[in-house]
């Protein structure tokens, strides 16, 4: 016996559409149950689909069921897939969410609609330069690294109230709100009160937290954009960078 596949399997790696639009209706309902019992307006929650490592083919059947919004870990994916996807559905919007190397800003501003992982000088000045020179000016998340974890992208906590005055004053950035990751195995509700407590200090509307794992848990924290992964698209075809 061989374990060679039938001629007419399906490709175990091809994304199923049905299942996409399954997974994104669920999703949402959860979204909405998360705010509803916080005394939250629904509509004011955002879902991030994070198609990062799966093909054009999943994200399109995503946008075919009306989901608008995606998040990608690194420029030249995000600059592979989206800008085809885009001509077809103008409405479509791109978050840059991984750790950002300052050699990849212009293509950053070039591609995104939001940029969360804003997190050091270097960056805010590469970023302010592309802004120049493209003339387009994506949404800015000040990334910061609540857990201190040294592997992580992010500003430290005590750091992070200087460098958002240093974006906004030495290099005359937005900066709309903030994005967290918190550690692995770690209980998140303390990074998200947390980045929550320190945005409302700060007057920053938008609060960027919670995945697959623990959205309705930063929901209930004050999340206003959620960022969904392997719920939607399924466990990734390879491991994706941070
Ligand atoms: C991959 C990733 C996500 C989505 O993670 P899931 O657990 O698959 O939902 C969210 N945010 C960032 C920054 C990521 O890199």
């Amino acid at each position: 016996m061989t374990d060679l596949p039938l001629p007419d399997a399906p490709d175990p790696g091809a994304p199923d559409p049905d299942a996409i639009a399954a997974n994104l209706a669920r999703i949402k309902a959860r979204i909405a149950a998360a705010a509803e019992a916080a005394g939250r307006d629904p509509a004011g929650v955002t879902l991030v689909a994070v198609s990062k490592t799966h093909p054009a083919e999943a994200v399109r059947a995503a946008l075919a069921a009306g989901q608008a919004v995606f998040g990608e870990n690194r420029v030249q994916e995000a600059a592979a897939k989206f800008p085809g996807l885009r001509a077809e559905f103008p409405a479509m919007r791109l978050h840059i969410i991984g750790g950002l190397q300052t050699n990849k800003a212009r293509d950053a501003v070039r591609v995104a609609d939001v940029i969360e992982s804003l997190d050091r000088p270097k960056l805010a000045a590469a970023i302010a330069e592309a802004i120049r020179k493209e003339g387009r000016a994506p949404e800015l998340l000040v990334q910061v690294n609540t857990g201190a974890e040294p592997q992580k992208s992010g500003v430290a906590r005590d750091e992070a109230s200087a460098f958002l005055r240093a974006c906004r004053e030495e290099h005359g950035l937005a900066i709309s709100g903030l994005m967290c990751i918190p550690p692995e195995g770690e209980d998140p509700l303390p990074h998200f009160r947390w980045l929550a407590e320190f945005a409302a200090r700060e007057g920053l509307k938008t609060l960027s937290m919670g995945m697959s794992g623990d959205f309705e848990a930063a929901i209930a924290c004050g999340a206003t954009q959620v960022r969904v992964g392997s719920a939607i698209f399924g466990t990734r075809p390879r491991p994706a960078t941070a």
